[in-house]
């Protein structure tokens, strides 16, 4: 049967994004047991081609019913012991709810703040680490608030350099499966994401890898894990039973979803994941191109270096507001969302480019659906580029 979608607006927030027909398909398949043959295999799989998206070989994946928020409480509550310090690159929004998180489990919380559209430079962190022996420093790799994408490889260069006991937590929600990450390469000790942005399923799954020594720690640490569903101890059994072919039962796994996750890793590993992050790169530089060059309008992050690859955010010029543009923008079938750091929060936008609406170039044009659309409300509500020489 060929399944296609209802007609609907173009979603192009930065998570939940598009989904595909196979996918959204796949999360309408038929009741079957949590413990059935194909089940199992179908969990078994996607556990396996989600570390080929991390670019692991040792990682230990945990897939799970929740959402990003989740792997907060996995990295807290596993990791963390009452009065540990824990480092929190701050990049925007995001950092802010990580330290949260980590605070409500014990953790004695550091956070190095950036100004808007920035993180936190080399030498601030290499001092940080001088300072103070930190069990775990977290960076959040794309802060989906300000489309700052951080250096990951560098911050777990200079970790390693310095303080090499500390664990090095990447926030890959708003950047697995958009932006380039090699979890063994870069020594990352956990990323963590969900479904509902790089990877194109629905909104359900929060996903974790744990480094091989991340585990260890795990497993061998003396006092309690302050939590029940978000204990690796319980998980362990349950993913390494469904990648063995042998289902384990903890609390029952979403099966749709998991099946919508097999389709989308299906997709997304058909190809070379860098040719994938490339793919993004040129879809994000052409998008971010038209909104500097022709929009003449301004980006969040200060450096187009530091600009994310799955998402951009974007200045409203001088006598512009949201309300001139993000109603205009819904009439014409384009949904687009608003300011999130509260610093800045009337003053820009945000729009989504991962999965689909990067990727598939030959059956969806939806980036120049969106630029069409840019154009004209822009200009509706008055705006000229000025830089513009007819
Ligand atoms: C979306 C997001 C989260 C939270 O994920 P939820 O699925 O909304 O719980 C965490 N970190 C980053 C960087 C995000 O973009």
């Amino acid at each position: 049967m060929a399944f296609h979608q209802a007609e609907h607006s173009l979603l192009v927030i930065p998570g939940p994004i598009e989904v595909s027909d196979d996918v959204l398909f796949a999360n309408a398949t038929p009741s079957q047991s949590h413990m059935s043959k194909s089940f199992t295999e179908t969990f078994g799989q996607a556990i396996k081609m989600f570390r080929q998206v991390l670019v692991t070989e040792r990682g230990q994946p945990f897939i799970v019913a929740g959402s990003g928020t989740l792997g907060w409480d996995m990295v807290a509550s596993n990791l963390i012991e009452s009065g540990d310090e824990a480092l929190v690159l701050h990049s925007g929004y995001f950092g802010q709810s990580f330290a949260d998180c980590l605070e409500a489990y014990g953790a004695k919380v550091t956070q190095l703040k950036a100004p808007v559209g920035q993180c936190p430079s080399r030498e601030q962190i290499a001092e940080a680490l001088t300072t103070t022996n930190y069990k775990l420093i977290t960076v959040t790799h794309v802060d989906t608030s300000t489309g700052v994408l951080s250096n990951a490889q560098m911050v777990s260069e200079v970790v390693h350099q310095i303080s090499p006991d500390t664990l090095v937590i990447l926030d890959g929600v708003c950047s697995v499966g958009s932006e380039e990450i090699r979890m063994d390469e870069w020594s990352l000790d956990v990323v963590m994401c969900a479904s509902q942005k790089g990877l194109g399923v629905p909104p359900g799954l929060s996903l974790v890898c744990a480094s091989e020594r991340a585990v260890h720690f795990v497993e061998a640490r003396k006092t309690k894990i302050n939590s029940y569903f978000a204990s690796w101890l319980n998980w362990l059994p349950v993913m390494r039973g469904y990648e063995q072919g042998k289902p384990v039962y903890f609390a029952t796994p979403p099966v749709q979803l998991i099946c919508a996750l097999h389709a989308s890793l299906k997709e997304i590993t058909s190809r070379p994941i860098a040719e994938r992050w490339t793919k993004n790169k040129q879809a994000s530089k052409d998008f971010k191109d038209f909104v500097t060059d022709e929009l003449g309008l301004k980006q969040v992050p200060n450096d187009p270096a530091f600009a994310a690859n799955g998402m951009t955010a974007i200045y409203f010029p001088e006598g512009i507001s949201a309300s001139d543009i993000v109603p205009r923008l819904l009439e014409c079938g384009i949904v687009v969302a608003g300011g999130l750091h509260k610093e800045i929060k009337d003053k820009y936008f945000r729009i989504g480019h991962m999965g689909l609406t990067a990727i598939d170039t030959t059956t969806r044009r939806d980036l120049e659906k969106v630029k069409d659309a840019l154009r004209h409300v822009f200009s509706a509500a008055g705006y000229v580029n000025k830089n513009i020489s007819k």
